[in-house]
């Protein structure tokens, strides 16, 4: 999502401002720190690297902050580091070109405004097409910042997005990766005009779009998967058999804790139907331990959800108190030593889980969509499940779904062979 907001900001200095790209810092006129505020290392990553920046940057060169954490200490980056010159927030990337004009701007307020999904074109890499379907969150999650960095949850209306992603193929994509807090959740609350419609309607309708081959989303809430989506899941040929299903936590108690919305069994469930309806899908989590209360028990039944579903991928955090969140309040907080211990184990068994996965990949073929060249004369891309390729070859590739066939394996890749 922070990507994406990074294009949106280009693409209005590039539209309407004289501002074009540079990959030298001693050349730009304006630097951008686009940030995230989800755990709290980004955050104290920021204050140096504002340092950095502040000492090889041409003397009347600009710095703003963007993204979550100008939305949660707003003023206050710049009492801290008075190098800033402007401060925006995640729901306030269309005031870009206001803010670059004005000293020490603060802008990061988090009511709508429609002007947020109002962007001129920009990617970075035609190939690889994003596109934000709802802004902001409506859960109340105790541990999670974004409600108060993103605000409310609006969807984006349909015919608006059928327009974005018509243009992207027209340039070249074949794929794209639908984008929102909460995907699934589509639908429930427009700004300006009333649509009735949901995510598993959206997907019907984006899947029309002429010469779009491949639909990914992301993320899906657990509560929100309903037999229905599922199914559409399972059965539309151009929705990429990949499905983030995130975990948090295996223990019910702690879910509710969490209000997460759903039990231990509700995920079991879901993720079963998902193995059943669709047994060539991977699912892939997120986990977090040491959430305020975890008990041994509670890790154990995170433990058993992971050796019961068997994720294909893992994004695994530590508990991170965060400004904003009842949770930073709660009794009980776990010593880092135990949460880190915990995550050690977490991380080890899905090592095991993973390897026996890629392993089994050895001689597979699989459709990829090529997009993006690498450094070192290797072309990269996704299978449709969503694991990623890399076989050797030029920019002929680039856009292009091909046959490949996996000749090496490794934990986060696997390196093919284009098939004749
Ligand atoms: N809307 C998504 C979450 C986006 S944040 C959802 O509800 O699933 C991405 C991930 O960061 C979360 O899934 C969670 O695992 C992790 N995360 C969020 N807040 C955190 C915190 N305070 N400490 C550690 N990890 C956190």
């Amino acid at each position: 999502m922070n990507v994406r907001d990074s294009e949106h900001m280009i693409a209005e200095l590039n539209a309407k401002e004289p501002y074009e790209l540079t990959q030298k810092l001693d050349d730009a006129d304006l630097i951008i720190i686009n940030t995230c505020s989800v755990r709290e290392k980004p955050v104290s990553k920021l204050f140096s690297e504002i340092g950095v920046f502040k000492k090889h940057k041409k003397p009347n060169a600009k710095i703003g902050v963007t993204g979550c954490t100008a939305s949660h200490l707003g003023k206050d980056i710049i009492k801290r580091a008075p190098a800033v010159d402007f401060v925006l927030g995640a729901r306030n990337i269309s005031k870009i070109t206001k803010v670059i004009e004005e000293k020490h701007a603060v802008e990061v307020d988090i009511d709508n405004d429609d002007s947020n999904y109002d962007f001129s074109e920009y990617r970075s890499n035609p190939f690889k097409s994003m596109v934000n379907i709802s802004m902001g969150c409506d859960k109340s999650c105790t541990f999670c910042i974004v409600p108060a960095t993103r605000g409310d949850e609006v969807s984006i209306p349909s015919d608006l997005l059928v327009t974005e992603i018509t243009k992207a193929v027209n340039t070249g994509a074949k794929e794209v990766m639908l984008l929102g807090q909460n995907v699934n959740n589509y639908g429930k609350s427009f700004s300006t005009q009333d649509e009735n419609t949901n995510f598993t309607a959206l997907l019907q309708k984006i899947s029309k779009i002429e010469g779009l081959e491949r639909i990914r989303f992301t993320s899906p809430h657990p509560l929100h998967m309903d037999d229905a989506f599922l199914e559409e899941f399972a059965s539309n040929p151009k929705i990429c058999k990949q499905i983030h299903v995130p975990l948090q936590s295996g223990s019910t108690s702690l879910l509710k804790s969490m209000r997460r919305g759903y039990s231990k069994e509700w995920f079991l469930n879901r993720c079963e139907k998902i193995r059943t309806l669709c047994p060539e899908a991977t699912i892939s989590t997120d986990i977090i331990v040491g959430f305020p209360g975890e008990s041994d028990e509670d890790f154990s039944d995170t433990m058993d959800v992971l050796d019961k579903v068997r994720f294909e991928q893992l994004f695994s955090f530590k508990y991170s108190p965060r400004p904003h969140t009842p949770a930073q309040d709660f009794e009980n907080q776990i010593p880092n030593d135990v949460a880190g211990a915990r995550l050690t184990k977490l991380q080890a068994r899905h090592t095991e889980i993973l390897d026996e996965v890629m392993n089994a990949q050895m001689g597979a073929e699989h459709h990829v969509y090529f997009d993006e060249l690498k450094a070192n004369g290797k072309v990269s891309g996704r299978s449709d499940d969503g694991k990623l390729f890399y076989v050797e070859g030029s920019e002929e590739l680039l856009g292009k779904i091909l046959k490949v066939k996996v000749t090496e394996v490794s934990r986060g890749a696997l390196n093919g062979i284009v098939c004749a």
